[in-house]
């Protein structure tokens, strides 16, 4: 039967959602980052996530949740990714290569946008590990200036080489020919980073919730203590990190807000289990 045998040496149809890879970055043994084409009717807001996956060993996908880490504004899709050892999906993932394609769900959702917050003078994004995958997309999004006077990226991992991906994401926005014409020479000091490191020795070291009980960050980066009435944020990271940044910003007075319901912060997971 000459269907047949024709049928078993066609390739295998194009997935559906699927995206094209352009670019891949290997920042550590763990962590990567990823661009893939944008499909043409997806509209995001800066922050949000979509599904993204490979096709499974039964053709079923193996689909995750993952912020965009690019702005709205980009003609590509950024992400940036974990490595877990036998993880369904990132043990395939991290072996993409540009020419590659991917599954996209253009369904974006979340929290961790800039609607579901109240107007004020300073922004802060609190995230470890990957959990700053949102606040890449954000920090590169005018919006997020227009909105706020100051923008303070607080990101915490194991290691510095942990926080290279968003080390140079900073450098690079603090010399950003758009955002310097948006605003002016003097952006870059509107734009504060405080990465520190938690096991690795250095300068600058410990959790954010112990930074921000004790004043420290407030101290180093010469602004006054958090409250309702100026400061907003956002959080992404492990359950258990998400938990304490919570009470510690409950302690300045800020209250949990959501979409329907804009108040002065807002909380997203950056994965789900223990972490690792
Ligand atoms: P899984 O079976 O999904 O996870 C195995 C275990 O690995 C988990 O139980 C957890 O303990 C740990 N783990 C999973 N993801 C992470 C992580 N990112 N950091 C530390 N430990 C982790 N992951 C990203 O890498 N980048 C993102 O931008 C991202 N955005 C997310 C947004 C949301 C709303 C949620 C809920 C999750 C997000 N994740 C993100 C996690 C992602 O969905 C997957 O869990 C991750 O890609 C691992 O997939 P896996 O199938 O290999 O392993």
């Amino acid at each position: 039967d000459l269907s047949v045998a024709d049928a078993a040496v066609k390739p295998a149809k194009t997935l559906p959602d699927a995206q094209t890879v352009t670019s891949v970055r290997h920042w550590t043994d763990s962590l990567f980052s990823f661009r893939v084409t944008r499909p043409a009717s997806l509209r995001f807001r800066s922050g949000e996530f979509v599904m993204i996956g490979l096709p499974g060993e039964n053709g079923k996908p193996i689909l995750r949740a993952y912020s965009i880490a690019s702005p709205n504004w980009d003609e590509e899709l950024e992400f940036y990714s974990i490595k877990v050892p036998d993880g369904p999906l990132t043990s395939k993932l991290q072996l993409i290569q540009p020419g590659d394609e991917i599954i996209l769900r253009p369904k974006p959702v979340g929290t961790l946008v800039l609607d579901a917050l109240l107007p004020g003078k300073r922004m802060w994004f609190l995230a470890t590990g990957t959990g700053i995958a949102p606040f890449a997309s954000l920090m590169r999004d005018p919006e997020t200036y227009e909105r706020y006077e100051q923008v303070i990226m607080m990101h915490t991992c194991r290691t510095a080489e942990e926080l290279t991906y968003g080390r140079e994401l900073v450098e690079n926005l603090k010399h950003d020919p758009l955002l310097a014409e948006l605003y002016g020479e003097d952006f870059a000091k509107r734009l504060l980073y405080y990465p520190t490191t938690t096991r690795e020795e250095g300068p600058f070291m410990g959790r954010i919730t112990d930074n921000l009980t004790s004043g420290k960050v407030f101290a180093d980066l010469d602004l006054p203590a958090m409250d309702a009435a100026n400061d907003r944020a956002m959080i992404c990271g492990s359950l258990a990190f998400n938990t304490d940044v919570k009470e510690v910003l409950e302690g300045f007075g800020l209250r949990e807000g959501a979409n329907s319901d804009p108040k002065e912060f807002v909380v997203e997971k950056a994965f789900v289990g223990d972490g690792v």
